[in-house]
């Protein structure tokens, strides 16, 4: 049986250990466009940061691919998938063949619309080469913009705050995370990172880069000059599936896959940031772009692959993290629309130093957002995850002695 595997990120890699420890015979094929051995992506913004040396990024020693007996074909860039004839074709014209595939082609930075982005020190952050060249550029800069304040932008944003330049955010939605987090967190994270010299401009957007060979402004949809000389790009993720067939394989924002992780097609799986499964909270298909997804969808991937049938019980967006003095902790649908119908319960808020929300549809528990009180996050998410009916009023709830392990069924 060949198996081959599109993409050396977390997916990938831990598919490559299933299929291995399923099959000790199976021929194993992993294509990917960088170099750089498996690393954990989401360590970049602490190499930004200096939290962590760029040596750390790497999750495996150099000789992983020979201990799972992995034939790696790297700096190669998959343009092709031929359904029919079950291969691929590479950049170079060489083809592939494969009996199963798994796409875990991740994602790549959404590209922003505006003039002058070919001048130095303009920057997306999604690759360990991103976050090298970051680090060079910084090295004489003063004056950074970070353009989106989701979760990269945020992070980001920390990073270059935490090196010492000045920085400007600016973000279309009015406050931080607002995919994760309501208006009353969103302002609590962003009076946090004000208060450590952040400025932020909302509702305004850049139509283009100025400036000698180096960028030394941006200019703003509304004709004001930004100074800056380093920028960083976050303005969100799209799946990497520019060489899918969409009439062959059904993809809606990622690769839509079954309980299995199997595409439409048989034998062609799909894991990470590049699969849309059933989403816990939403109950309805999502991309959970997180890495304890990619991480277990790789692992039942590779299980299924191998001949297991292993079941993937649907994805969950989570984050925990440390914002100056700030702990955040995020899980499932925590910001749904006001028109949505759903029970919101809340505690402490700005200037209180916590706080918590909960979100219910009907008696399920579906989102939360703790700050600074996250020690019962762990027990949250596991009500969330498994759909444990809570009977218990709010009132009750938002308690600060209440237990919540009390409701584990
Ligand atoms: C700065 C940053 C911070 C993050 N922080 C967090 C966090 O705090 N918490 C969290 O849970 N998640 C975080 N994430 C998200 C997390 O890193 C991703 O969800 C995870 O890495 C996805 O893993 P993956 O294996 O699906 O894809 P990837 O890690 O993207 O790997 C896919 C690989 O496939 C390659 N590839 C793509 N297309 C092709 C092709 N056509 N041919 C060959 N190769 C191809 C790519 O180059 C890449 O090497 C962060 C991400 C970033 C960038």
């Amino acid at each position: 049986m060949k198996h081959l595997i599109i993409g050396n990120g977390i997916a990938g890699i831990n598919a490559a250990q299933a299929i291995r420890n399923g099959d000790a015979e199976a021929e194993i094929v992993m294509v990917s466009d960088e170099r750089f051995p498996p690393y954990s992506r989401p360590m970049i913004s602490q190499v930004l940061d200096g939290s962590q040396p760029h040596e750390k990024l790497p999750l495996y020693s150099e000789d992983i691919y020979k201990v799972l007996q992995v034939r790696p074909v790297l700096g190669a860039r998959v343009t092709d998938l031929d359904v029919d004839n079950r291969s691929v074709r590479l950049a170079d014209d060489t083809r592939i063949d494969f009996d199963r595939l798994l796409i875990a082609s991740g994602a790549d930075a959404r590209k922003l619309q505006a003039g002058g982005l070919d001048l130095e020190n303009i920057f997306y952050m999604r690759t360990e080469a991103h976050v090298r060249r970051q680090l060079a550029g910084i090295a004489d800069a003063k004056q950074g913009l970070v353009l989106g304040g989701g979760l990269v932008g945020f992070k980001a944003a920390y990073g270059l705050l935490k090196r010492g330049l000045k920085v400007t955010m600016l973000i279309t939605s009015g406050y931080p995370l607002s995919m994760q987090v309501d208006e009353v967190a969103g302002r609590i994270i962003m009076n946090e990172l004000l208060a450590h010299g952040l400025t932020v401009k909302v509702g305004v957007s850049v139509t283009g880069f100025e400036g000698n060979g180096r960028v030394a402004r941006a200019v703003l949809d509304n004709g004001e000059p930004l100074p800056c000389d380093l920028v960083i790009i976050g303005k969100g993720v799209r799946p990497s599936l520019d060489f899918i067939p969409r009439d062959r394989i059904d993809v809606d924002l990622g690769i839509v896959v079954d309980d299995f992780l199997q595409s439409s097609v048989p034998g062609i799986y799909a894991a990470g940031d590049a699969a849309e499964s059933i989403d816990i909270a939403r109950q309805v298909r999502w991309v959970n772009a997180i890495w304890p997804e990619a991480a277990a969808q790789g692992r039942v991937a590779g299980q299924n692959m191998a001949g297991r049938r292993v079941r993937y019980p649907g994805s969950l967006s989570r984050n925990v993290m440390r914002v100056y003095d700030l702990d955040v902790m995020t899980v499932g649908y925590a910001n749904p629309g006001k028109d949505e119908g759903l029970r919101l319960v809340s505690t402490g808020g700005e200037n209180q130093g916590y706080y918590r929300r909960l979100v219910f549809r009907d008696e399920i528990l579906v989102g939360a957002v703790l700050i600074n009180e996250i020690e019962q996050g762990g027990v949250i998410r596991a009500l969330i995850e498994n759909r444990t009916p809570v009977q218990v009023p709010g009132k009750v709830l938002m308690s600060p002695s209440f237990n919540f392990s009390k409701l584990l069924k």
